[in-house]
C-alpha cells in the first residue's frame, strides 16, 4: 500500500541531510551549493570517499600549531619558524595561520610570523587576555626584533586589536608598522568608495 504523502514535502535520507548541513557550516556556501556538494559525492568512487574521510578525519591530530608562531604545521615546529634564512629581526603579526601564507606568497616580506588566532571583539567576549601578550613580548625579546608589522584586517575589530597592539608594543620600546591601505591595483578612483580613499590619502607616499 502506497503511504499517503500527497502534501508532504520529500525528505532526503536522514544521512545526506547531515551531510548538506555540514557542508553549509563552510563560508559562502548555502544550501543549494551544499546540496550540490552532498549529491556529487554520492557518485564518487568509495576509494576516493575513502581517501577523503580519512583526511578529515586524522586533519586535527596531523595538524598542529607551531609552538612559536602559531602558524599551522605537521611537523615540531613550523615551516616559517624553521627556516635558517628568514629576518627574525622583523615579526609580522597577523589575525589568522591562512593570512601568514597570503603575504607569504607575495615575497614582499621575509621575516617571521605571530599569528593572534582571533582579533578583539567585546561582542563575542574577545577581550585582551585572549591575545596572549606576555607570549608575544617574550618572543619579541628572544628573536631580538626590531620592528613589528601589524598586518590585521581594515575592519572595525582589526582597527581596534591593531590600536590595542600597538600601544602594548610601543611600551615595549619597539618602533611599530601597519600595513598601507590604498586604491587596489587596477582600479579606478570613481569605484574606489570615500573611506578607502581618505585612507589612501593619509598614508601617502613620496613618489
Ligand atoms: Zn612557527
Amino acid at each position: 500500500m502506497k503511504i499517503q504523502d500527497g502534501k508532504k514535502m520529500p525528505k532526503y535520507p536522514t544521512d545526506l541531510t547531515q551531510l548538506i548541513a555540514y557542508f553549509k557550516k563552510l563560508p559562502g556556501v548555502g544550501t543549494k551549493t551544499a546540496e550540490r556538494f552532498a549529491f556529487h559525492l554520492l557518485n564518487w568512487q568509495e576509494a576516493e570517499i575513502k581517501n577523503f574521510s580519512s583526511l578529515l578525519f586524522h586533519l586535527k591530530e596531523k595538524i598542529t600549531q607551531c609552538p612559536e608562531c602559531h602558524c599551522i604545521t605537521d611537523q615540531q615546529g613550523c615551516f616559517f619558524c624553521q627556516s635558517t634564512t628568514r629576518d627574525s629581526s622583523q615579526l609580522c603579526i597577523v589575525a589568522s595561520a591562512r593570512d601568514v601564507y597570503s603575504i607569504d606568497e607575495t615575497g614582499a616580506f621575509r621575516g617571521l610570523y605571530h599569528v593572534l588566532g582571533g582579533l578583539l571583539s567585546p561582542i563575542d567576549g574577545r577581550t585582551p587576555d585572549h591575545l596572549n601578550l606576555e607570549k608575544l613580548k617574550k618572543r619579541v625579546e628572544d628573536l631580538q626584533a626590531k620592528e613589528v608589522i601589524i598586518a590585521l584586517d581594515s575592519t572595525l575589530e582589526g582597527d581596534t586589536t591593531a590600536l590595542f597592539l600597538k600601544e602594548q608594543i610601543q611600551s615595549w620600546g619597539l618602533p611599530v608598522s601597519r600595513l598601507a591601505f590604498g586604491i587596489p591595483i587596477g582600479s579606478s578612483l570613481d569605484f574606489v568608495d570615500g573611506s578607502t580613499l581618505a585612507r589612501a590619502l593619509t598614508g601617502r607616499q613620496n613618489f
